[in-house]
């Protein structure tokens, strides 16, 4: 595992729970919204998995659970033995995903690693490219949805929604793509700090706007979030 981060206590990484947060690096995608551009790249400062470990440990009665995030985590080779071990010490697990190794995702799933899985959607599939700066085979993107949807497990999708790059015709195509999930959030853009530097002279949406666009989601869905306003 490349931890380049942690944090021992969070209110909002783990829905009702408290957890700590790992991060990792790299990812393999290159959204220009990310405000996590430390993590793109391989990042050198890592800290020891041993370390990391024992503050865990240390830490399991003021916490619930631990939530692994990124960069791209599932990029990591040891990624399950190490959320089995986190599992072992009675902790539940969170993965925060963009959900572009399905393969991955399903190992996870299928060997009991995980509890509650977050993934990213970050435009319609005609779009992503686009959105994420990088050659996509979409398909990889709907199998994640789909494992995860059948997983059993909590989830939730989430979309940064960044003018230029959602609006309402990309919001109809993702209500399609997660028709009947459980949770779905979509998130507001922030300009500050983006990987992209061009992008901070993009101007959020407005409250109403965003909820316009949560609106053409709604009927697809059980549950939709507004978050970051
Ligand atoms: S927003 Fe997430 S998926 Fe996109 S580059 Fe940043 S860490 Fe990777």
């Amino acid at each position: 595992m490349r931890i380049n981060g942690f944090l021992g206590t969070s209110l909002i990484e783990y829905p009702g729970l408290i957890a700590a947060v790992i991060y990792t690096s790299p990812c393999n995608f290159r959204c220009g919204f990310c405000h996590n551009s430390n993590l793109i790249e391989v990042n050198e400062e890592v800290l020891e998995v041993k370390d990391i470990m024992r503050q865990i440990e240390e830490r399991k009665k003021i916490i619930d659970a631990v939530v692994i995030t990124g960069g791209e985590p599932t990029l990591q080779p040891d990624l399950k033995n190490f959320m089995l071990k986190i599992k072992e010490a009675g902790l539940k697990v969170k993965l925060d995903t963009n959900g572009y190794t399905p393969e991955t995702l399903a190992d996870i799933i299928k060997n009991k690693a995980v509890d509650y899985i977050a993934m990213d959607i970050k435009t319609s599939l005609s779009k992503y490219a686009q959105g994420v700066k990088v050659k996509v085979v979409t398909e990889k993107i709907n199998e994640s949805i789909k494992l995860i949807m059948t997983s059993g497990l909590a989830y939730e999708f989430r979309t940064t929604v960044m003018p230029g790059l959602v609006g309402e015709e990309e919001m109809k195509e993702i209500g399609k793509m997660i028709k009947g999930a459980k949770l779905y959030a979509l998130q507001q853009f922030s300009n500050k700090n983006t990987f992209d530097k061009s992008l901070e002279s993009v101007l959020p949406y407005t409250v109403k706007a965003l909820k316009g666009l949560a609106d053409i989601v709604r009927a697809q869905v059980e549950k939709v979030e507004i978050r970051n306003i």
